[in-house]
């Protein structure tokens, strides 16, 4: 498909690495070049820059998807060599490649103009031609495919390799998987991207010469910070060159961005400076108040919003986990499947009392989880959540554990979402603009906080309750983990619990 690039003055992808006047390129480099020259300058010559684990892993969290999509492929062989041995992993692809027993080549390995690429799947045609195939853990086509295949189908064609089709292979997310193992034939959708490729193609050979140039600098490229920074991938070097928002920055303004743009425009950034005739809204006044006066809002409403509940009260919180491929029978790519609750019950004297759950076997926790949570609840008594999480996990439970759908479903008018309240009622210019359980805390009750935990969000508990049920992970490991996710837990709902009750100070009781 692609014509031979007219740089290719160099043989084939069999030649040493030392012939290169300037480090090599990857894949990952030249996305990171097209992004920004800056970013590709630092990830070659400074990675210590980075944050730690930046460029520890192939993909996010999306290795386990690869030995899936080579499955497909029967008597497809890999090109089992490390990264740090190209030359090497280079002549056993020749091998491959000139064998036409091999159907499929996995890894297989190239250089051409100073770009060094592994190939996830390399297909063989009748014709002689090959279908390249991108494996990547998403369920829609990003703007980076292209640039990405682009360069690989660059590549290829320098080192002779004829590309029929490109494309990504994708996971579906339409699938579900079935009482026996992962359907790789289900589990994936290919994307073919040929038709669109022409352009990106016609540009590598240039960006690649620009990109080396670049490298060779002896200065950092000097680049503004822009929407480049977090466009396409967020960039690991934000930290060296963004300025952070000041504590009263007109970005904290909710609503509409069209405010804070116009403003910005009219070169106001602090929310002190804003003019008392500007037009907002209402929550954004309060905002602006409360930059000026340095003090808290507290709505009228506020104490008849917290009253309107019926003791007991629950405080409850869910975790979740979302692992791209389906691990347990009747679960889909990437849905979330509740794993642990975390329960603080308060009587009506005041008497504060704790339970808990954490599905620690490597079995679906569905109905476990919807066992426990209905006995836990009772029938009576308001449930205190703060944000639909729970509400929506609650809905879906119900469609996939029928034998407790009614008692779920009788859960769902007892719910009390507190964070309508706290947006409706109150505002203190240390929330910057966000109403996040984790900003409001320190506002509200600056003696309780997550930084004596193991896990501190929600990201990490997540990743870390997929290493708890993995067998291969040491079992002290394992025992760790699992104490750490009840502590995170319990302290979000103790967290409800505080905030509650330091808003109903406020408001008088
Ligand atoms: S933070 Fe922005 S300016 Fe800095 S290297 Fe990254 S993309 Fe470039």
């Amino acid at each position: 498909m692609a014509k031979r690039p007219n740089r290719a003055t160099l043989p084939s992808h069999l030649r040493l690495p030392m012939a290169q006047p300037a480090p090599m390129l990857s894949k990952s480099r030249y996305l990171s070049g097209l992004q920004c020259a800056k970013r590709l300058y630092l990830e070659v010559n400074r990675r210590d820059r980075a944050p730690v684990g930046t460029f520890g892993s192939r993909f996010d969290g999306g290795d386990a998807v690869v030995p899936l999509a080579r499955a497909r492929h029967p008597g497809g062989v890999l090109v089992d060599v490390e990264y740090g041995r190209h030359e090497e992993a280079m002549a056993l692809t020749a091998r491959l490649l000139a064998d036409p027993r091999v159907p499929a080549v996995f890894e297989a390995a190239f250089l051409f103009d100073g770009v060094r690429i592994r190939t996830d799947l390399l297909l063989r045609n009748h014709d002689g031609t090959w279908d390249l195939q991108e494996v990547r853990p998403s369920t829609s086509v990003k703007e980076t495919h292209l640039p990405d295949l682009a360069v690989q189908v660059y590549v290829l064609s320098g080192c002779g390799v004829r590309v029929r089709r490109a494309g990504v292979l994708l996971l579906d997310r339409r699938y579900v998987r079935g009482e026996g193992g992962v359907d790789v034939s289900a589990l994936f959708c290919l994307k073919d991207l040929t038709a669109g490729l022409e352009p990106h193609l016609a540009a590598v050979a240039e960006n690649v010469a620009a990109f080396r140039d670049g490298l060779g600098a002896a200065e950092v490229p000097a680049v503004t910070a822009g929407g480049q920074c977090w466009h396409p991938r967020e960039c690991p070097f934000t930290a060296e060159c963004v300025t952070p928002p000041g504590p009263f920055d007109v970005g904290q303004l909710p609503g509409s961005s069209k405010v804070v743009a116009a403003l910005r425009e009219r070169g106001i950034h602090d929310l002190r400076d804003v003019p008392p005739d500007t037009r907002l809204s209402p929550a954004q006044r309060r905002v602006v108040d409360c930059a000026v006066t340095g003090r808290a809002y507290v709505g009228p409403g506020l104490r008849a919003a917290l009253h309107a509940v019926a003791f007991p009260l629950f405080f409850l919180d869910f975790e979740t986990w979302s692992p791209a491929v389906p691990r347990y029978p009747g679960t889909g790519v990437y849905k979330p499947l509740p794993t642990q609750w975390s329960l603080h019950t308060l009587q009506r004297d005041g008497t504060l009392t704790h339970a808990e759950f954490l599905h620690d076997a490597d079995t679906s926790p569905r109905l476990a989880f919807a066992a426990s949570l209905v006995r836990a609840l009772g029938e009576a008594g308001s449930i205190v959540v703060y944000s639909k999480y729970e509400r929506t996990q609650i809905h879906s439970l119900a469609e996939r554990a029928p034998d407790h759908r009614a008692r779920l479903l009788a859960l769902v008018p007892r719910l009390v979402d507190l964070l309508p309240i706290v947006t409706e009622h109150y505002y203190h210019p240390q929330l910057r603009g966000s109403f996040s359980i984790k900003r409001v805390l320190p506002a509200l009750v600056p003696d309780l906080g997550y930084g004596d935990l193991a896990i501190h969000d929600g990201g990490t508990a997540a990743e870390m309750y997929g290493r708890m049920v993995d067998a291969a992970t040491p079992a002290d490991e394992r025992a760790a983990i699992r104490e750490g996710l009840l502590r995170y837990c319990e302290r979000d709902t103790l967290a409800m619990v505080r905030v509650r009750e330091a808003l109903l100070g406020l408001a008088g009781g």
